[in-house]
């Protein structure tokens, strides 16, 4: 065995206290990682794994050069690992036996500063989970990037605390190592995160002022959880961490999770995307930080009308003064992220060059109030008001910071002139020993005659004269002391030029510390301007994302919504805000959409491909708009503030997760029915189709009789069962609406109108021939439907035989399933006899043709959906064709 060297042991017992992080062990210039790390981390970095000591019982090793570490950092959290960086913290030249180290800073998911792992639009939010007596939850979430810091209590189910931990899209929890195993599993399962642990909760010196203005201690417990796990992660100043504020969930309109995806509201479902989301329209934020706040304010739509009502003030003031409103996004494009040069300044990895984009922004910030106070907008002045420029700021940035400064904070160029007088005296210095050179060199030229002479510094000899070979004979005997010798020429130095070069040298040296210091200074006196920053921060974004708001209702022609506390949703001529911007302009057929007192419930019904789930969500979604404060795609509206959402769209991510289509259904139903509200709105599409047709009925009908006798939400139910429109005569707050398809020439065409009644027919067949099945099959299915529609015996019947080949001559019935009937076998005619073919007796089937068969007739239409029919369809087409 491999003796282990005191410097693996000093490994071992630093790994042993991070076992949950990357141990990035810091050997000279590089970082380097040891057994089950390094195979760990050369698969997931795809680096190579070496050895260190010899033979089989050499240590795994692999390392990552200190230069590039950022990159391979990133790499790994953006999969979700923390990374301990621990560092020599002695001068080895000094270490009596191995040099010290210690961790400096251990970077996990959520406390990343940097890097590609987070997009500048987007927040990266740390939550910390503390669980309390009976059901209830203490949730603080921190953004280390922008400083946010936030903290609630709730009481209730655990999947309703997800609910809300999702609107923060974390990608880290801290929770007590106590916390169960199932309900752990549960998060990482439900929300993709990392998990953290972190068992202090008690208080902390520098926790006091963040948390002063809690008022509970559960509250005060839960954000202190964070700020230890902070605290034990980063060691640095928590400086930029603003103060902790209690927030109610209450506050905003209430989304599940799954309605969030299905809504598309940030991102696609399937891809994933910002294009194609409701995001996607809304954004034309100029800034970073508008772009994180429309963003936020899209997963938390407001309940409270004033607020709701002053944003829509100050968008249509922005849509009315187009001058102004242009005015505004040019300056709002000089400014930079505040709230992340802030982090920058209280995390001390500020350069000068963010100071320089601190001083820009500040610049833009007076023109930018000036914009907003012309507008004459109540609620732009009120969010001004008390908010303070940071001029002050922008005057000592100004006045100290290089407009042209270097990245790096420790070689000088950072300092303006002017600035500090010492500085400007080595500056002196420096310029006149150069200009002292100057002299010298045209000095030299003239007495030795030698034009090509010159005077040069490396940074081995310093400052020489240098002559070429040729010109040698003309230097006067004894002027100068030879340095160095080149290939063409020869290097010389006079004690004259030394002395300057010592006084230049050293003022340059300590120009460059005085500058360093006096960076960290102004630094320093940066740091005290957070606060004010952040406000300032959300102050600029908050007109941001209304300016976007302004510009997207004027572009595309949005209303402002009248909104009502509670009552009649009467929308004229609406759009989906995204789909109208996915098909060619002008194609979208705008449809009203009304709930009233005696209409509660909308079950709308049409063929497939109508348009009844785009009319659907686009209720939720302009909800959704008028919620935020954007205008909205109609002609007119008036909508109730809805105080949460409840959809049942679709289940595709669900899927993945192994639950049962149907259950996950069921689930989300029970989810609706339970928590909604006469206030609420709720849509659920195609309930019922994941069981056979006489359950899935039943259990539609229940729950619009549930919720119309005992929730009375606003619901929009689609369905294919034609029989649930009979309901309308039952139920009187329900409505039939359909959405209409005509037939052309033997083709279905969508009208995407919806208007009021039932719809007559399903036109699943029409949806199956535009897939273009093949003729046969559809020509069969037609046939079928009919007998379904005279009112024909419900029961199989035996079916003529089928043909691979239309043009045969040779006509023979053959029947090929029979079925006991009481009646004994009934033949049947497939299809209209001189218009279709039939079998053809020299041209036996084949066995799949046969199976087809089988699979076809023993289909039971009664009991498939629509879709599943194409399915189905789709499937015995490929057999044949195979
Ligand atoms: P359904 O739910 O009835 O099966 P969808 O709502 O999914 O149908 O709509 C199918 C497609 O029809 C949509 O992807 C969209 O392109 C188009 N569509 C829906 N409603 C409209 C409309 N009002 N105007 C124009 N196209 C529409």
């Amino acid at each position: 065995m491999a003796t282990i060297t005191p410097m693996m042991e000093q490994y071992l017992r630093i790994k042993a206290e991070h076992e949950d992080a990357f141990l990035f062990f810091r050997l000279g210039d590089f970082y380097e990682m040891f057994y089950e790390d390094a195979k760990k981390a050369a698969k997931e970095l795809e680096i190579t794994l070496t050895a260190r000591g010899k033979g089989e019982a050499g240590i795994p090793m692999c390392g990552v050069p200190h230069h590039a570490a950022a990159n391979y950092i990133a790499q790994l959290i953006e999969k979700g690992y923390k990374v301990a960086i621990c560092e020599q913290t002695e001068d080895p030249a000094e270490a009596k036996g191995v040099v010290r180290r210690e961790v400096v800073q251990i970077i996990t998911p959520g406390t990343v500063m940097e890097g590609r792992a987070i997009g500048e639009k987007d927040n990266n939010y740390l939550l910390s989970v503390t669980p309390f007596e009976g059901d209830e939850y203490g949730l603080a979430a921190a953004d280390m990037t922008t400083g946010e810091f936030l903290v609630t209590t709730m009481t209730g189910s655990f999947s309703e605390l997800i609910d809300e931990m999702a609107g923060f899209r974390p990608r880290e929890v801290i929770i007590p190592s106590s916390f169960e195993q199932g309900r752990r599993n549960e998060l990482e399962a439900r929300l993709h995160v990392t998990l953290s642990n972190e068992d202090h909760t008690e208080p902390l010196d520098e926790g006091t002022g963040l948390v002063q203005a809690l008022s509970d201690g559960k509250t005060k417990e839960t954000s202190y959880q964070l700020i230890w796990y902070l605290k034990r992660t980063t060691k640095r100043s928590l400086d930029h961490l603003q103060a902790a504020r209690f927030y109610l969930p209450r506050e905003y309109m209430t989304m599940d999770v799954h309605s969030k995806r299905n809504l598309e509201l940030v991102e696609t479902l399937r891809e994933k995307k910002k294009q194609g989301s409701l995001l996607w329209v809304l954004d034309r934020t100029e800034t970073a930080m508008g772009g994180r706040m429309l963003k936020q304010w899209i997963e938390r739509p407001l309940l409270n009308q004033g607020t709701i009502a002053k944003r829509h003030e100050l968008v249509g003031k922005l849509i009315e003064r187009f001058f102004e409103r242009e005015a505004l996004k040019e300056h709002l494009q000089g400014v930079y992220d505040l709230e992340r040069l802030s982090g920058r300044v209280a995390f001390g990895n500020v350069n000068g060059r963010d100071l320089i984009q601190l001083k820009k922004s500040l610049e833009k910030v007076p023109t930018i109030f000036q914009t907003v106070r012309s507008l004459n907008s109540d609620y732009g002045n009120s969010l001004m008001h008390g908010i303070v420029d940071c001029q002050d700021l922008r005057h000592l940035l100004e006045g100290s910071i290089n407009e042209d400064c270097p990245v790096g904070i420790t070689d000088g160029g950072l300092i303006k002139d002017g600035y500090s007088e010492q500085l400007d005296e080595y500056r002196d210095a420096m310029r006149n020993g150069k200009t002292w050179i100057a002299a010298l060199e045209k000095q030299e030229k003239e007495v030795t005659g030698i034009r090509s002479l010159k005077i040069g510094f490396n940074k081995v000899f310093g400052y020489y004269i240098e002559v070429t070979k040729p010109n040698l004979p003309q230097i006067p005997e004894g002027r100068y002391e030879r340095r160095q010798t080149l290939t063409n020429a020869e290097r010389y130095i006079t004690e004259e030029l030394k002395e300057k070069e010592v006084l230049i040298l050293e003022a340059e040296e300590k120009s460059e510390k005085l500058e360093y210091e006096l960076f960290m200074k102004i630094r320093e006196q940066v740091k005290a301007y957070i606060p004010s920053l952040q406000q300032l921060a959300s102050v600029v974004s908050t007109f941001d994302v209304l300016q976007s708001f302004a510009a997207i209702a004027e572009e595309n022609r949005y209303v402002k919504p009248t909104l009502i506390s509670e009552g009649t949703v009467d929308i004229r001529e609406s759009r989906h805000p995204v789909v109208e911007k996915m098909i060619d302009e002008g194609d979208y057929v705008p449809n009203d959409i009304y709930l009233g007192e005696d209409r509660e419930l909308l079950l709308v019904t049409g063929p497939n491909m109508a348009g009844k789930s785009t009319y659907m969500r686009q209720l939720a979604l302009i909800s959704i708009m008028t919620q935020i404060g954007s205008y909205i795609p109609a002609h007119q509206a008036q909508i109730p503030v809805f105080d949460q959402i409840f959809t049942r769209i679709g289940a595709a991510d669900d899927l993945a997760q192994g639950q049962s289509t149907f259950m996950v259904e069921m689930l989300e139903t029970k989810h609706a029915v339970s928590k909604a509200t006469k206030q609420s709105l709720i849509l659920l599409d195609e309930i019922g189709r994941g069981t056979s047709t006489y359950d899935g009925m039943s259990l539609a009908q229940a729950i619009m009789e549930y919720i119309h006798d005992d929730i009375g939400a606003k619901t929009l139910f689609s369905t294919h069962y034609h029989e649930l429109t009979t309901l309308e005569s039952a139920l009187p707050r329900l409505k039939n609406v359909h959405v209409s398809a005509k037939e052309e020439n033997g083709t279905v065409v969508f009208l995407h109108k919806v208007i009021e009644g039932a719809a007559d027919r399903s036109y699943g067949i029409y949806v199956a021939e535009l897939a273009e099945l093949p003729p046969k099959l559809i020509a069969r299915a037609k046939m079928i439907l009919k007998e379904f529609e005279a009112g024909e015996p419900q029961i199989r019947k035996p079916v003529t035989n089928y043909s691979p080949e239309p043009d045969s001559e040779i006509h023979k019935e053959v029947p090929f399933f029979e079925k006991k009937e009481e009646n004994g076998p009934q033949q049947l005619t497939l299809f209209e006899e001189e218009s279709l073919p039939l079998q053809k007796s020299k041209n036996k089937r084949t066995r799949t043709e046969d199976k087809v068969i089988t699979e076809l007739t023993s289909a039971n239409l009664l009991h498939i959906t629509p879709i599943e029919a194409i399915q189905l369809l789709d499937k015995l087409q490929r057999k044949l064709t195979k």
